[in-house]
């Protein structure tokens, strides 16, 4: 391995079958899955009024979804769990947090932690329009203050024949936001609606797995819509044949949307004109239809002006403040509340998937400025 810094984030290479790849990822960063734990079951209480034993059995009731999906990812849950000195039951739980976290949508609780300030910014951008030709696919990634302390960047190297998958997330998870070694690479964005969440449908940690398990787009998409999902959420897939896919995932189904003159952006609302569908509707659409809508803008807007894209484009998209603090660069919006309950962006990257190149900033990128590693080269 290369001598290489993620801006002071913990950097973890698992390598062998799903036990394996579990126990070496809890054995490294135990202490942050501890406290990423700890974080999601106090919003969970905040916003749902869940307290922890009820948490835990709540999201027990995934399990028999996820092991029809791939029963190889609970022996990988089994693992993280031993390695990191915690339950089996409390990293299911963390794996479920995106569909534990919508429990409290719209619930509006006096003492929640406001999930309208949460977003993520997702770009991609095909081979047709890029200078070298090369497809890129990157995000803003919206979340706790607190969760810029939980961040790990993790390589995955499995000995199953699936490819090779790097990511910059919180510890503890099975799967985040990245890139994988054949050349798929993936932006996600929390969607929220009235809607229900699905017991019997796969948590999204999990699809967002089934998707960097995937050797080609065809199989990223069936990974997400082979069974049903837990709850709404958007996955953003591109590959590295000139090809972007949106995936927005419904509790009942899903909707594909195709990129408009190689460029596509989402954020945090439905684009499909079918979703969602009556009784349900979008909520906490407000900075998500700005963001939205100015991303697509600012990468066309650069489109015409040069006649091609580079990351470089990418990357002044995620740094840019309009309609701050709730712009594509998040910032804590109330510096009167406690720090670690803000939102901002804590982390930005772009993958160039036919490189399989990754420019990633930890923290806001405005600030921190982005660095660039080979993952499959500098971290084996
Ligand atoms: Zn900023």
């Amino acid at each position: 391995m290369k001598d290489i810094n993620i801006q002071g984030i913990p950097i973890v290479v698992s390598k062998g079958n799903p036990y394996e790849l579990g126990w070496q990822h809890g054995c490294a960063v135990p202490d942050k899955i501890k406290e990423e734990v700890e974080l999601m079951l106090t919003l969970c209480e905040k916003n749902a009024g869940l307290g922890r034993n009820e948490c835990l059995s709540i999201a027990g009731r995934f399990v028999p979804t996820i092991e029809k999906y791939n029963p190889d990812y609970l022996t990988e849950i089994q693992g993280i769990a031993e390695g990191a000195g915690l339950s089996f039951e409390e990293i299911i739980f963390l794996n479920a947090r995106t569909e534990m976290l919508k429990l409290g949508n719209g619930t509006d609780r006096k003492d929640s932690i406001s999930l309208k300030e949460s977003g993520c910014t997702s770009i991609a951008v095909t081979g047709e329009v890029t200078k070298d030709g090369h497809t890129y696919v990157g995000q803003t990634w919206d979340n706790l203050h607190a969760c810029l302390n939980t961040m790990i960047a993790h390589l995955v190297i499995p000995d199953s024949g699936t490819p090779s998958f790097f990511y910059v997330g919180e510890a503890g998870i099975i799967s985040r936001m990245g890139m994988n070694s054949a050349g798929i690479g993936i932006g996600v964005n929390s969607l929220s609606t009235n809607g229900p969440v699905n017991f019997e449908g796969v948590p999204l940690q999990f699809v967002i797995r089934g998707v960097m398990d995937s050797a080609n787009l065809a199989q990223a998409i069936e990974s997400v819509t082979r069974m049903p999902n837990g709850a709404v959420n958007n996955i953003m897939i591109a590959y590295k044949d000139s090809e972007a896919v949106d995936v927005e995932i419904d509790h009942d189904n899903c909707e594909c949307l195709y990129p408009v003159n190689s460029i596509i952006t989402h954020t945090n609302h439905y684009e499909h004109p079918n979703r969602p569908h009556y009784p349900y509707y979008c909520i906490y659409t407000g900075s998500s239809i700005v963001r939205g809508g100015r991303s697509n803008k600012l990468m066309r807007l650069k489109m015409k002006e040069k006649g091609y894209l580079t990351t470089c484009d990418i990357k002044e998209v995620f740094t840019d403040h309009g309609n701050y603090p709730y712009s594509i660069c998040v910032h804590c919006p109330n510096p009167e509340k406690e720090l670690k309950f803000q939102h901002q962006t804590d982390c930005a990257f772009v993958c160039d998937l036919n490189d399989l190149t990754m420019d990633v900033a930890i923290g806001n990128p405005c600030k921190s400025g982005f660095i660039r590693i080979s993952p499959f080269e500098d971290l084996v």
